[in-house]
């Protein structure tokens, strides 16, 4: 029997493998396409933007090269992990269609920001990001078995059946990665709720006859909205017509042509249409992220519409949160309840990005009511302040989660401290372990650590910038635990190991 069945061998299936592989468990993925290689998947058409939390997520792991080579990406220059202060943002990305400004952003009101070899974000394909994982996940003992179907699934006291075909694999536990329309989440049982669509959109590759009638770009026009991306022929548009397209047909070339004629005001002819496909801003939830032993992270847990590109980056926040607290689980060590801290911290982050993507289709109507927030919009995005504020969500860094403590610090994605002798937390938290980082004058929790090696890590020196702190535990998600003053209380901080490392004894 495995530890973990994962479902779906998507970038956040392929993330959580290789979360669970680096901690100990055994794991299978098994995955419903036979070949990796789709269109879908690949630059243009597979093209998606990486957030600096995720980008982090990788460096955190030792995969930050890797990554950065399969996306194409070298040598940024905006990039110097070894100043004394982070660099400003070079791009901030876009509101509803709306580009932001990154000279706007208000750097000094970040004080928690810290350089780090972590761009702010980098564009990558589903395919460079699932080469990088699949490889790693390969080489931690995860197998990934493809052309397997999941078709039901049957739940026990100890264990879950997986059925595919005539195949059954059993486990411990099961995690459903498999996609907006999850066979996972249906078949387990999970409450799916949400809100209807408003548009349908299109991704289209096309041959197009004169695309100087079309601007480059993110376009809102009185009647939707269109983009015309870098690579020829790559559009995408948005139709307002209440999610009415028949989506089991595939859209016709006279159909996109005759979208794309709408939404542009234009008269552009497609000559010929390779690929296309359609999505619509239907946003939809399930009310927990675990029944039993079913589990749910990335699209099987939530929907929404693409705009704003933050599926992938939730997802991988998702598995991010989730690995350490299943294999803790696994291993017996878990403290009472820390797999459902899953839910609850990783819900309200899924229900924030839908009424995200809410917010931005509602700026995108093409009605009175639409028009007037979208102005409403522009001029709050050109202040700096709401620059700033929407920097700080697309950029993951407004995420915290609510773990008690009074200190802004806790809760939040850990910046990439430094000790003097160079030592980056990136580095301490490759082998996925929790890091207590301590700059006490006198190494005040040296020792203290001590029982639980096995999940934490103790590191001391001297901080290059301590943030004003004398200690700081972070999980091996990266999320600060707890954080002490500068004369950091053992008996405080050995509680908080407790609370999330279990008994140190285990
Ligand atoms: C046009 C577009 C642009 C986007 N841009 C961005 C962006 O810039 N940034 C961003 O963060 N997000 C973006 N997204 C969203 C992002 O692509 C998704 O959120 C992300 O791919 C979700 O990953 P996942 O692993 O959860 O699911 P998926 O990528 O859908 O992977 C699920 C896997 O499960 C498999 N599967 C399905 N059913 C079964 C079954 N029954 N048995 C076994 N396997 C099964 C599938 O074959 C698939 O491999 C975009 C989406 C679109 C449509």
């Amino acid at each position: 029997m495995q530890d973990v069945v994962i479902v779906g061998a998507g970038p956040v299936g392929l993330f959580l493998a290789c979360e669970l592989g680096l901690a100990g468990c055994s794991v299978l993925v098994l995955e419903r396409e036979p070949e990796s290689r789709s269109p879908w998947r690949a630059d243009p058409l597979g093209m998606r933007g990486l957030s600096a939390t995720s980008v982090e997520a990788f460096y955190r792991r030792g995969m930050l090269h890797p990554l950065l080579t399969a996306s194409g990406v070298h040598d940024d220059p905006g990039v110097q992990p070894d100043a004394d202060e982070p660099s400003p943002p070079r791009s901030v990305g876009h509101f509803a269609g709306m580009v932001l400004d990154p000279a706007k952003v208000d750097v000094a009101a970040l004080p928690l920001r810290l350089p780090s070899p972590t761009p702010e974000g980098v564009m990558t394909s589903l395919e460079a990001v699932e080469a990088v994982l699949s490889e790693r996940a390969v080489k931690l003992g995860v197998e990934i078995r493809r052309g397997v179907a999941v078709s039901a699934i049957t739940q026990g006291d100890e264990s879950v059946v997986v059925h595919a075909g005539e195949h059954e694999y059993a486990a411990r536990w099961v995690v459903g990665c498999d996609g907006g329309r999850s066979a996972v989440r249906g078949l387990a049982g999970f409450e799916f709720v949400g809100t209807e669509p408003q548009f349908t959109g299109y991704v289209v590759l096309a041959t197009i006859a004169d695309p100087e009638k079309l601007s480059p770009g993110f376009n809102l026009t009185p009647t939707g909205m269109y983009v015309q991306m870098p690579a020829e022929g790559h559009i995408g548009m948005m139709d307002f017509d209440g999610g009415a397209f028949d989506r089991s047909q595939q859209p016709t070339r006279e159909h996109l042509q005759a979208v794309l004629r709408r939404v542009s005001g234009t008269d552009v002819t497609l000559s010929e249409v390779h690929l296309a496909s359609s999505f619509t801003d239907r946003a939809m939830q399930t009310t927990t992220y675990r029944l039993g032993r079913v589990l749910l992270a990335g699209d099987a847990a939530h929907i929404h519409s693409p705009l704003g590109g933050q599926g992938l980056n939730t997802g991988i926040g998702d598995a991010m949160n989730l690995g350490w607290k299943l294999a803790a689980t696994v291993h017996g060590h878990a403290p009472d309840g820390l797999l459902d801290t899953y839910t609850r911290e990783r819900h309200p982050i899924g229900t924030w990005v839908l009424d995200w993507t809410r917010a931005q289709t509602m700026a995108m109507r093409p009605d009175p009511h639409g028009q007037a927030v979208q102005g409403l919009i522009r001029d709050l995005i050109g202040t700096r302040d709401g620059t700033t504020y929407v920097f700080e969500k697309l950029s993951g860094s407004a995420i915290r989660y609510e773990l008690g403590g009074e200190r802004s610090l806790v809760g939040r994605n850990a910046p990439d401290l430094r000790l003097e002798d160079g030592t980056r937390l990136g580095d301490l938290m490759q082998d996925g372990r929790g890091v207590a980082l301590d700059f006490s004058a006198d190494r005040r929790l040296h020792g203290s650590a001590t029982g639980w090696e096995n999940r934490l890590r103790y590191a001391g020196g001297t901080a290059k910038n301590d943030l004003g702190l004398g200690a700081v535990l972070v999980r091996p998600d990266g999320v600060v635990a707890w954080a002490g003053d500068r004369a950091p209380d053992r008996e405080a901080f050995e509680q908080a190991a407790r609370q999330w490392f279990g008994s140190p004894e285990i």
